[in-house]
């Protein structure tokens, strides 16, 4: 539950109906009001406790005394020309993080993050660079599907933007309750996905947990290799988080994956594929190949379209579903952690 520091006021972002109920009951106010709270908030999506509709005037008093809906504006945009959009948020207290909203047809995909930074420090990525300067609150995370202008448009929510969802796990697993239950949003569970560098412990509750799709970064098929991608393997094993999820038992529909992002010369080679093949023949886990956003800060460079294709190819040949995903954004900086990294480092 997240209370604002100054105000001192409960924000009701991230809060179940029942848990509404048990907050608003020793005003004297009934389960029915605490199902018409969520409705406002969640289906309705308004922002101020004076738009909310099929409450009683007293509620609304007591609502504005000691409760704020948990709504807090973006601090600035930036309007790709493919019509992405990336939002800036600021906390309470000054941190930055970001969300980037996607349209594509009748897809509105919102891409959140869950911290401000990241502390897995991934030689690839900004958000890692960027540094960490704390978890976001499950209301902060909820806000940029909710806050945003094109919220009622939602149709997926991934979260693959700041920070590593699992270092953040009681709040994530919040915010994915409040999108997927019907009390809040009702998206389909398997129109969310969680992408993560698999923290163990972490991700067998949350395979538990939650009905969403889970997304495992690999980006190399060798331990040694992906250790120098990704610090976390060292204490995370991708073979024992890939052996989780062959052993998972999956509600229809919910998806698997491995992201691997392709980098020329270091990861895409013929011996790359090969293993990617034996490790993951007969397995249903999917493959999203990713080009290499590049980060400025170093000498790598993306492999070629013809070969993101061929390891497509080469992969559903071998009886592996495997996609290309496309860029969005590139001229706002859309990728991981890009923009909030950029603008700090123009203020330093
Ligand atoms: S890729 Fe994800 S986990 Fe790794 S540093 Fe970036 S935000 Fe963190």
């Amino acid at each position: 539950m997240h209370r604002f520091a100054q105000m001192e006021k409960i924000s009701l972002y991230g809060l179940s109906e029942n848990e509404i109920y048990v907050l608003l009951e020793p005003y004297g106010f009934s389960s029915a009001n605490a199902h018409e709270l969520a409705v406002n908030i969640y289906k309705r999506r308004y922002r101020s406790f004076d738009d909310f509709i099929k409450i009683p005037e007293r509620l609304r008093s007591v609502l504005k005394s000691d409760f704020c809906t948990g709504y807090s504006e973006f601090v600035d945009s930036y309007k790709s020309d493919d019509n992405t959009v990336k939002y800036l948020f600021r906390t309470d207290d000054g941190r930055q993080f970001e969300a980037v909203y996607i349209p594509d047809g009748k897809r509105h995909t919102v891409c959140v993050s869950t911290q401000s930074g990241c502390r897995m420090g991934c030689m690839f990525c900004v958000s890692g660079s960027f540094g960490f300067h704390g978890n976001l609150e499950v209301s902060e995370i909820l806000n940029q599907v909710l806050g945003i202008p094109p919220s009622e448009l939602i149709t997926h929510v991934v979260f693959m933007g700041m920070g590593e969802p699992l270092d953040n796990f009681e709040n994530v697993v919040r915010a994915v309750k409040a999108l997927t239950a019907q009390w809040g949003m009702a998206l389909s569970p398997v129109h969310v996905t969680v992408s993560t560098v698999g923290i163990k412990d972490a991700f067998s509750s949350f395979l538990l947990q939650s009905d969403c799709n889970l997304t495992l970064s690999l980006h190399s098929p060798f331990p040694d290799e992906r250790l120098q991608f990704i610090p976390a393997e060292k204490r995370n094993p991708f073979n024992d988080v890939l052996a989780e999820m062959k052993r998972a038992i999956l509600r229809k529909g919910r998806r698997l994956s491995v992201a691997y992002i392709m980098i020329e010369g270091l990861n895409d080679t013929e011996r790359h594929l090969n293993e990617l093949i034996v490790l993951l023949k007969d397995t249903g886990i999917r493959v999203n190949l990713l080009p290499y956003h590049s980060a400025g800060n170093n000498n790598l460079m993306p492999s070629s379209a013809e070969k993101l294709h061929y390891f497509k190819h080469s992969l559903v040949i071998a009886g592996i579903s495997a996609s290309v995903r496309k860029s969005r954004g590139e001229d706002i900086a859309a990728a991981c952690g890009l923009l909030a990294a950029r603008l700090a480092g123009r203020r330093c």
